[in-house]
């Protein structure tokens, strides 16, 4: 290992941070409360304190992600922020508005590229460029945060791994990021405002019942027909969604906490009233055998920014009429996703990477 390579600050916890650095764990809070809440570095401070802040930064270092370039959607309050890691490999982060006004989300990668190939998504068609350290997970948040205006309350109240990237293919530092933006020093992220969503990765989906049972389960569904997920995700053939489903069943059991279930209808290909019927079917096991019920999100299709020759398309007013008329027939009671930022390519599907706007 490069004896030049120190951890990164942002990558720790304070009572990590007060094991191995040395120093007490009141100055780790403080410095890293310090650093999460961007406030000047050269606050004056107690000699205890000061000589902790010395030693820390001695041993550690505060890097950051380069932001070459913030996506502001015309039509709607996200904003997309396009970062180079230090490698040179560029990764996106979105703020996404909630309902209540001044709330926001904060849109993470996980993975620059992603290796699962779904056919609906723009980071599948990178491949795989490598996995995220925990502090450029965390450092994605803290951009975010920094784009608000705290001085009038707005703040970031959730984070959702559904950026670039499977998150379960890079769990540990999924998970030591989750334990850094929630510690109350730092951001404070509420861990039941954190949702992890998977293409559908069942140990991974156990791991996380395990190690963090407050946190949110996004799964996305893709069709509930095992022969046209397949079509669309590379991945059912290696996990059938019976499989997943069943993961994800004792996940519930395991926590109390009902997972989201995402679906994309795409026009013609996975959003005939079979389709639609297997879908408030498998929502209707999965209620029976894990005692909660899903929250069922149909997310518009976003085309692929810039590419012609997108095979997929949205479906048109009458069959998306068409298909919720079916599920809700069938019992279920879909929450339409509003899909914002596609201007920007900021939407669902559509984060690629580029270091120029897409046309
Ligand atoms: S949808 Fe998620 S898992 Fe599938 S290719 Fe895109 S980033 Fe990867």
């Amino acid at each position: 290992m490069d004896a030049r390579v120190r951890p990164a600050l942002q990558g720790t916890t304070p009572a990590r941070l007060s094991v191995d650095a040395g120093v007490p764990l009141s100055c780790a809070r403080r410095i890293l409360a310090s650093l999460f809440r961007d406030e000047p570095p050269d606050a004056p401070l107690d000699q205890v304190r000061r000589a902790s802040r010395e030693r820390v930064a001695a041993l550690y270092d505060r890097p950051s992600l380069e932001l070459i370039r913030e996506d502001e959607s015309q039509v709607d309050p996200f904003r997309k922020l396009v970062l180079r890691l230090g490698d040179g490999e560029l990764i996106e982060a979105v703020r996404i508005p909630l309902h209540k006004a001044g709330r926001y989300s904060a849109c993470v990668s996980s993975q620059a590229g992603c290796a699962l190939a779904c056919a609906f998504c723009a980071t599948g068609r990178l491949g795989l460029r490598r996995n995220l350290q925990t502090w450029e997970i965390v450092e994605q948040v803290r951009l975010v945060r920094r784009t608000l205006e705290l001085a009038a309350g707005e703040r970031v109240h959730g984070v959702v791994f559904q950026g670039m990237g499977e998150p379960m293919s890079n769990l540990d530092r999924v998970l030591e990021a989750i334990s850094v933006l929630s510690d109350p020093s730092g951001l404070a992220i509420d861990r039941k405002a954190i949702t992890v969503c998977t293409a559908g990765v069942p140990s991974g989906i156990r791991r996380l019942a395990r190690e963090a049972p407050k946190v949110r389960l996004g799964l996305s569904i893709g069709s509930a027909r095992q022969e046209v997920r397949a079509r669309l995700m590379p991945i059912a053939r290696a996990h059938p969604l019976d499989e997943v489903i069943d993961a994800a069943i004792e996940h519930a059991r395991a926590t109390g906490s009902a997972p989201l279930f995402a679906v994309t209808p795409l026009d013609g290909e996975n959003d005939a009233d079979e389709d639609a019927r297997a879908l408030a079917a498998l929502v209707a096991r999965f209620r029976a055998d894990a005692g909660v019920s899903p929250r069922l999100s149909v997310i518009p299709y976003n085309r692929i920014a810039g590419d012609a020759d997108d095979p997929f398309r949205r479906q048109g007013e009458a069959r998306a009429a068409r298909f919720l008329d079916v599920l809700r027939d069938g019992g279920v009671h879909p929450h339409l996703r509003y899909s914002g930022g596609g201007d920007v390519a900021a939407a669902c599907g559509q984060l690629a990477a580029r270091a120029a706007t897409p046309s």
